[in-house]
């Protein structure tokens, strides 16, 4: 890494991490660097100095909470497959058992998985499946928003810098599962991926994208049309709902053509596994 030790700061607090943005605003946070490094080792772009906050405590936290279960930014997978509270988010366990290898795991933080300008990452279709909020804090304070609003406003142009404190998901008891299809079962990027959580007490549906747009994103038209046409009270879906509701997600997407796919087959892959995955919540 060509950067000069002035220009690279090690943070142990938030407010380090704060002081130091103020003093190098063209800085970036780096947390794992699992992105950051290869990109900036592609020419992607020409480092202004790091902050880095992989020493900082407070970011590792994982704890209950009234409003759920608080996951800090700077868990790594590796600390999501081993925490016992993430018992009851098997999906989050699951995004983070088929992210990257070993290695990419015990480096790899939720807070870089979220915050980053790609849509083939694991993490964000499922936190926006269940509706994470964000914990952000900045020079101007902190504040709690809504995950995709975040994401989308991460970056902007002449926006503030923000870190990413963690993420809070609520507590959902019903079916909730990621499906996703990639080059390899493990050690790579999905494609397309499709994270559906289902609470049957409040007749809710949700279902997060992944490579279905330039940022994963929610299927809102897939789940209005669906907590419609399940039969909440049977517990049961009919056959053309599934195929409906797979057909709806897909037309919604605009998704994007690189190497691994075209827009065609991520689409055909995301009307597939999103009638799946439908079909599996109701047995
Ligand atoms: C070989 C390989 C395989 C991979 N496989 C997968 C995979 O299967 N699934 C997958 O999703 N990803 C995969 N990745 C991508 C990457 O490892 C993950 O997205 C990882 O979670 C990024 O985390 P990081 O801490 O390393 O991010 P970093 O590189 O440190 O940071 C990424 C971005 O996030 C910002 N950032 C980080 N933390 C914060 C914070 N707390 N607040 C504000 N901004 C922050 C940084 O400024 C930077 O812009 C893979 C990468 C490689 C190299």
């Amino acid at each position: 890494m060509n950067v000069p030790p002035s220009m690279f700061v090690q943070a142990t607090t938030l407010a380090d991490a704060l002081q130091a943005q103020l003093r190098l605003p063209n800085a970036r946070f780096i947390a794992g660097g699992t992105t950051t490094i290869p990109d900036q080792n592609l020419g992607r772009f020409q480092p202004e100095g790091y902050i880095s906050l992989r020493r900082i405590p407070c970011l590792k936290r994982i704890e209950e909470t009234a409003d759920g279960l608080f996951i800090g930014a700077g868990c790594t997978m590796a600390e999501l497959l081993t925490n016992p509270l993430l018992e009851s988010q098997p999906m989050i366990r699951l995004a983070a058992r088929t992210t990257g290898t070993r290695q990419m795991r015990s480096r790899s933080t939720v807070g870089g998985n979220l915050f980053t300008t790609r849509t083939d990452r694991t993490l964000p279709p499922c936190l926006l499946a269940l509706e994470a909020v964000a914990h952000l804090v900045s020079n101007s304070g902190e504040s709690r928003r809504d995950l995709g609003e975040t994401m989308s406003a991460h970056r902007k142009r002449g926006r503030e810098p923000e870190i990413l404190v963690g993420v809070t998901v609520s507590r959902v008891r019903g079916f909730q599962d990621l499906m996703r299809i990639a080059p390899r079962n493990g050690g790579g990027s999905a494609i397309a991926c499709v994270a559906l959580c289902i609470d049957p007490r409040h007749k809710s549906v949700r279902l997060g994208l992944g490579g279905a747009g330039t940022r994963a994103m929610r299927a809102l038209q897939a789940e209005q049309f669906a907590e419609k046409a399940i039969d909440w009270a049977g517990n049961s879906l009919d056959a053309a709902t599934a195929v409906a509701f797979g057909e709806i997600a897909a037309d919604h997407a605009n998704p994007p053509v690189d190497a691994m796919g075209s827009a065609a087959y991520r689409r055909h892959a995301i009307k597939v596994m999103a009638r799946r995955i439908l079909e599996e919540a109701f047995g």
